[in-house]
């Protein structure tokens, strides 16, 4: 799984390393409400389209800017539009979102990266003096440009081996031990989340002496998603979902029909007899999705997002028969990826009942989401399709 910038800045913070405060916007509404808040004077600022690919500079993806009418006339130009870099497809990446950073003024653009290398089982660490823009053609040419340090996995990183990665560098005075500091907090992060790659490039080193992620790219590994709450957290902030395999998790039972309600139901019984209950009301089931007697929240999140993310679904419907599942924990994930994508154009239903419903229940009501929660399974049903029934009417 790939992180955009932006979140992958909000894990860095969360080890300490130091990232510019920024401002994310996923509209223009956003835009402005950045604007008419900012103080122009603390500018200049670096704008830059969120996608999941490098290389955004070189084409115009991220761009200084010194007032605010630049600010508005780059948001308007990418904003749901392709970007196309040399390391995505002809067709480029969708730009969602864009981040607003304070410009700083750089001395020196360093590289550091820390990845796995499964045939020697080692964490290799990487830096150069070199970074910036131009790093691929640096490997390529002055590969000697490039030191590095290997770190045993089962021993951890030690401070003194960040030293000497900032000796190899030149770096003198007191910035070898921030330097060290940044591998350290790097080496943990990347250990403590199952993580694959932590590229930082550039690390810059400014006018004052300071160090500034400003930019990273990270790559978590897949298969120990299942344990890295924290990171599907960051990532349920927007739509990395997509990157997913729908079937990620062996508990969902999940079949697409031809209907435009989407469904969220525990156990199979349940989930064929709420079908039933939908059609004989008038109204036609998009999905069919049993989460399973156990589910955990990202799972429930994804879950809840596959039926999001599907176009022919207008309304939801999640039906919980708390058991072995609590309710309360289905509420938190339904208001976690709500939330998210602030997907407030799609009317929610949710009935709960059994196993702390109404714990659920409040937790819906207290989010201000607009979702109707009830324990009434027929009510909620009605309610769904009426809701479709007004959504098409409303179309037509
Ligand atoms: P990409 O690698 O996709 O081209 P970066 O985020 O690395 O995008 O930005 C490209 C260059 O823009 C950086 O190498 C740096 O020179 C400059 N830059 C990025 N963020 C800032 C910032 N906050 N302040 C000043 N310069 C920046
Ligand atoms: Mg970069």
């Amino acid at each position: 799984m790939n992180l955009y910038e932006y979140q992958a800045k909000e894990l860095l913070i969360k080890y300490n390393l130091p990232v510019l405060k920024g401002y994310l916007c996923n509209n223009l509404i956003d835009v402005e409400q950045f604007i008419s808040s900012c103080n122009i004077k603390n500018g200049p600022w670096v704008i830059k389209c969120q996608i999941q690919a490098g290389g955004r500079a070189r084409s115009g993806g991220v761009c200084i800017v010194h007032n605010t009418t630049d600010i508005l006339s780059f948001s308007t130009k990418w904003l749901g539009n392709s970007l196309i870099t040399y390391q995505t497809t002809d067709t480029g990446e969708l730009v969602n979102s864009i981040l607003i950073e304070p410009s700083v003024k750089i001395i020196q653009e360093l590289y550091l990266s820390i990845l796995i290398d499964r045939d020697e089982s080692q964490i290799i660490c990487m830096a150069s003096t070199q970074g910036g823009t131009n790093i691929e053609n640096i490997v390529q040419k002055t590969p000697d440009l490039i030191h590095k340090i290997t770190i045993n996995p089962l021993v951890g990183i030690y401070p003194y081996q960040g030293r000497i990665l900032a000796c190899k560098l030149g770096l003198s005075g007191v910035k070898i031990n921030q330097f060290a500091k940044i591998v350290v907090d790097a080496t943990h992060m990347l250990l403590k989340n199952d993580l694959m790659l932590i590229e930082i490039n550039p690390l810059a080193v400014t006018d004052n002496d300071q160090f500034f992620c400003l930019d990273a790219k990270i790559i978590s590994d897949h298969n120990a998603i299942f344990r890295q709450s924290e990171l599907l957290n960051i990532c349920a902030i927007n739509k990395t979902y997509n990157t997913l395999p729908d079937n990620q998790w062996d508990s969902i039972n999940y079949v697409p029909l031809d209907g435009n309600i989407g469904c969220m139901v525990n156990g199979a019984g349940l989930a064929m007899a709420t079908m039933d209950v939908i059609k004989s009301l008038g109204g036609m089931p998009a999905n069919f999705l049993d989460i399973g007697g156990n589910a955990n929240k990202e799972c429930i999140m994804s879950s809840f997002y596959m039926i999001l993310k599907d176009t022919k679904v207008k309304a939801i419907l999640v039906n919980i028969f708390g058991g072995i599942v609590c309710c309360d924990l289905v509420a938190d994930s339904i208001i976690t990826v709500l939330s998210a994508y602030n997907a407030t154009y799609i009317p929610v239903v949710v009935r709960l009942e059994g196993n702390n419903a109404a714990l659920g229940t409040n937790r819906l009501i207290d989010s201000k989401l607009n979702v109707v929660v009830t324990n009434n399974l027929v009510y909620a049903i009605q309610q769904i399709v009426t809701a479709v029934k007004l959504n098409n009417a409303n179309i037509n």
